[in-house]
């Protein structure tokens, strides 16, 4: 009886939140259910999650209308850079506005030439001295000598192995990147074995001279892009690779031979050792349509380069100069391949790899733009076969799971940090509805739509 007392009494005096967020659709990510729910926030987290018709329980400093509007978790882009030297970082530095003004609370960097900038942001954000998305980084990649992108970490013998992760543990990184431009097969495979024993998540590129089963033996976490994952389905991947180490074809040669010689039973194979392994498989399929119509496509009215400076864009040169000096069976080979991974990532999907969202956005990386990109990333994996909510799956609840993150990030629930994104319309009917946003909650910063365009007119570029 007395407990019943105080209950009452302690509704009648209301506790203050931060933020109540009414009668919004909450989408869950795992099942695809919608419920109508009382968000309320406090101190950057969901404290309770209550149904629409039960009295306010707190008052709230802020109180958001959600009523018709879908909520989901902030989207993560599991695959960003920040990079392009010193006199990018500015402009670099803007791009957290327009992750923001996409509903983007969340990135990944996988990898750069600045780091210590990109640490210090992320301080800043989360001081809320900075607005930008929480940023989970590998810091420099790890890569072998005269590595391919500046600021990497060259890993030439064993000893080189252990310091490159000493840096990387005590620069405090998220994750270890490795790339596959310089390093042996031999220090790739020891760097993931050595990684994994200190306990580091892993992910990368493969150079062309390993297996894709013996990458997965090493324990790597995922698979980024997917060269590497076609690489292991074909069923001449011993005899391609023993022609890739006698330097007998490269890279680019050995790619038709892989796409013709992909086997049915050899990727179901390797689908079932990615799944058993829980290898998380990041496709970029969005980038890898831009890119393989470099030769075609018009980007001159982009409206998102008036968010680059001149120095940036002259960064995406070298791959537009690239495809056009390609031959013609070159281009239709790229553009092949562009289709067959698509189908790709519809198999694994379907065999139940976890897919991961990622743009790849970032310096060098042309015409892929910060924000937007993660959008079309969505739309790509949707236009490949999966469902929208398997789409939305791939953003923040994977990208969560995979970093180790889901106990803070990932879905909606009671105890989580409060990184949310209204949306006008539901994103499970048409993925396009994930770019109708209508409010962006990060922790406990609120933005309408006034102020993420705010946002969006503060990262233009003022070019004379
Ligand atoms: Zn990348």
């Amino acid at each position: 009886m007395s407990s019943l007392i105080l209950a009452g009494c302690q509704r009648n005096i209301k506790e203050t939140v931060d933020i109540i967020i009414q009668n919004g659709k909450i989408i869950d990510l795992e099942t695809g259910q919608i419920t109508q729910k009382d968000i309320y926030i406090s101190n950057g987290r969901i404290k309770n999650l209550e149904n629409p018709d039960s009295p306010l329980l707190y008052n709230g400093n802020k109180l958001i209308d959600a009523e018709g509007k879908y909520i989901v978790p902030g989207f993560w882009d599991n695959h960003v850079h920040f990079r392009g030297g010193k006199n990018l970082i500015s402009n670099n530095r803007k791009f957290l506005k327009l992750f923001i003004a996409n509903g983007i609370t969340t990135v990944r960097d996988a990898g750069g030439d600045l780091t210590p900038s990109v640490l210090q942001w992320k301080k800043s954000i989360s001081e809320g001295n900075l607005t930008g998305p929480e940023i989970f980084t590998s810091g420099p990649k790890i890569d072998g000598p005269n590595a391919t992108w500046t600021g990497s970490l060259e890993v030439d013998n064993e000893l080189d192995v252990q310091i490159a992760l000493d840096s990387l543990i005590s620069l405090k990184t998220d994750f270890v990147k490795l790339y596959d431009s310089r390093i042996s097969g031999e220090l790739y495979l020891k760097t993931i074995e050595e990684a994994e024993k200190r306990g580091l998540i892993t992910s990368g590129h493969m150079p062309f001279t390993v297996n894709l089963d013996e990458t997965i033996e090493a324990g790597i976490d995922a698979i980024e892009h997917l060269y590497y994952v076609m690489k292991g389905c074909s069923s001449m991947e011993a005899n391609v690779t023993k022609q890739l180490q006698a330097e007998s074809i490269g890279f680019w040669g050995a790619m038709p031979l892989l796409l013709d010689s992909y086997e049915e039973s050899t990727a179901e194979k390797t689908f079932a050792l990615l799944k058993a392994n829980n290898v998380y498989v990041v496709p970029t399929l969005y980038i890898g349509k831009v890119l393989s119509y470099l030769d075609e496509a018009d980007h001159k009215e982009d409206t998102y380069l008036k968010y680059l400076e001149e120095a940036f864009i002259k960064t995406y040169e070298g791959r537009i100069n690239g495809a056009l000096r390609a031959s013609a069976e070159r281009r239709i080979e790229r553009k092949n391949l562009d289709h067959f991974f698509g189908e790709l990532t519809n198999n694994l999907n379907k065999a139940g790899v976890g897919i991961l969202a990622g743009s790849d956005c970032g310096a060098y990386n042309s015409y892929v733009y910060p924000g937007i990109s993660l959008h079309k990333e969505l739309k790509a994996l949707v236009n490949a076969g999966m469902s929208p909510l398997e789409a939305l799956k791939a953003s923040a609840y994977n990208g969560s799971r995979f970093l180790k993150k889901d106990t803070d990030y990932g879905s909606i629930a009671e105890g989580k940090i409060s990184d949310l994104v209204l949306l006008a319309e539901n994103p499970l009917e048409n993925i396009s509805n994930t770019q109708k946003i209508d409010f962006v909650i990060k922790g406990d910063a609120v933005y309408n739509s006034e102020e993420l365009g705010i946002l969006l007119k503060e990262a233009v570029i003022e070019k004379n």
